[in-house]
């Protein structure tokens, strides 16, 4: 294990794949896309499938950063609720990133066509840690059934039985919509795809807006983007975050009956679902250092037992960790400077949307910018306190957050 947080259950179950298309003398391109994760692939697949000539540079492997790290669920919508981007955007901004972000699964579209193996499952539960939480749940549930006819179904404490083998939670709402996936087994089935519509992959390249001669290049390396560029890494902090999977549990479907995956409503959430082959996947607790703990599956487990006591004490048979990029609102900050577009902050809501995102980098420079410009007027600002105060700062107001959840 050389490098401690890769050790995941995905890397030890993903699909074959070594990039046909190798180094040559001929670097020019349409598109340059720097980055081999959601972003990237998807950027680069459907710039390719418009005519464009693509080459994809990836400094380590397809799905080496976030994207093949994930918990896998796939949830709709931003880190904001349908009712907080309506407050602050009016409802026609509201409605049309409601369209884009709720409603038009890409990543499923992206499944289907390609037939890409990535245990893709429906179901997703969103458990309320207090009363309070539940009630907000409830409202918000309400709001998108009346106002965009969104369906999903609000499981009263006594019911939670059906979706949770777990008492902590004071109700939640389940979304059939959502779902959970395999995500470095989708990025690698992406690449395929990508490679067959003729992109060229490039792995163990590192890259910069000059690496080849491009007409337009896409900024896709979300965690890493200040070492690309430095301006549009003022935007995000990097907070790390750990996963782990136990050995197949025999009393898998006790933990979680219908399948769905689970994210609660704590700030520092848990996040948890089965794989494939029945372990837990199960991640919690947030690091504000950059170092890891020296062992992940000890970080991790108390979390676990919490919620599914009764495996306090399982096998873990893997544990890692990856950078959640977050910006300052929460949003993703997508945009176009001059011929350089990116998409970054996805805030550890970005299995679904990234998919999105690069598919609209490709419309937009096709030359139809209309559902780009959806995304990309989202408010962001910098994080405060330049390259040396920044992530203390950031760090200081998520841990007050933090705090606020153990008080309750
Ligand atoms: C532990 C964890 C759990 C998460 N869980 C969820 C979840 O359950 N649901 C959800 O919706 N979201 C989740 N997220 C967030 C989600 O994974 C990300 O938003 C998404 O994967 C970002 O994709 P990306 O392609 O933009 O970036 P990445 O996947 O990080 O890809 C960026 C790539 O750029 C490459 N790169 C960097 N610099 C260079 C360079 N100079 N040249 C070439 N290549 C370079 C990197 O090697 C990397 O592969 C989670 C994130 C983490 C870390």
């Amino acid at each position: 294990m050389s490098d401690p947080l890769n050790h995941s259950y995905y890397a030890a179950t993903a699909h074959a794949w070594r990039p046909h298309s190798f180094e040559d003398e001929d670097r020019d391109c349409d598109v340059a896309v720097i980055g081999g994760g959601f972003t990237g692939l998807s950027a680069a697949l459907a710039c390719a499938e418009r005519g464009f000539s693509v080459s994809l540079f990836e400094a380590e492997h397809i799905g080496f950063g976030a994207s093949g790290r994930n918990g896998g669920q796939l949830i709709p919508g931003l880190r904001w609720t349908a009712s907080e981007l309506e407050a602050e955007f009016g409802r026609e901004r509201a409605d049309a990133l409601f369209g884009l972000c709720w409603c038009d699964n890409r990543v499923k579209a992206r499944i289907d066509r390609h037939g890409i193996d990535c245990d893709l499952k429906p179901g997703h539960l969103e458990a309320a840690w207090t009363p309070k939480d539940f009630d907000a749940m409830r409202r918000e549930a309400d709001h998108l059934a009346a106002r965009f006819g969104y369906k999903s179904d609000v499981v009263a404490k006594a019911d939670m039985g059906a979706h949770i083998g777990s008492t902590l939670y004071h109700g939640g709402i389940h979304d059939p919509q959502s779902g959970h996936f395999h995500p470095l087994n989708y990025a690698l089935g992406l690449a395929k795809a990508a490679e067959a519509a003729g992109v060229r992959i490039v792995e163990g390249r590192r890259a910069s807006p000059d690496t080849a001669r491009a007409r337009f290049v896409i900024d896709a390396t979300d965690s890493w983007i200040g070492e690309v560029e430095p301006d549009l890494g003022r935007y995000t902090v990097p907070i790390m975050n750990y996963n782990i999977a136990t050995a197949p549990l025999a009393n898998a479907d006790a933990l979680l009956p219908s399948d769905a995956a689970v994210a609660d409503s704590r700030f520092v959430l848990n996040y948890f679902r089965l794989s494939a082959d029945k372990r837990l996947i199960f991640g919690g607790g947030e690091r504000y250092s950059q170092t890891p703990p020296r062992d992940i599956a000890a970080f991790v487990r108390p979390f676990m037992a919490e919620v599914f006591p009764g495996i306090a004490d399982a096998r873990i048979d893997y544990g890692w960790g990856g950078a959640v990029a977050v910006t300052m609102n929460r949003l993703p900050h997508i945009g176009r400077r001059g011929n350089v577009f990116f998409a970054h902050g996805f805030s550890g809501h970005g299995a679904l949307v990234t998919t999105l995102a690069g598919e609209l980098i490709a419309e937009a420079m096709a030359g139809t910018a209309e559902r780009f410009d959806v995304l990309a007027s989202l408010p962001s600002r910098p994080f405060p306190g330049g390259k040396w105060l920044r992530r203390p700062l950031a760090t200081l107001g998520l841990l007050y957050y933090a705090m606020k959840d153990r008080l309750g």
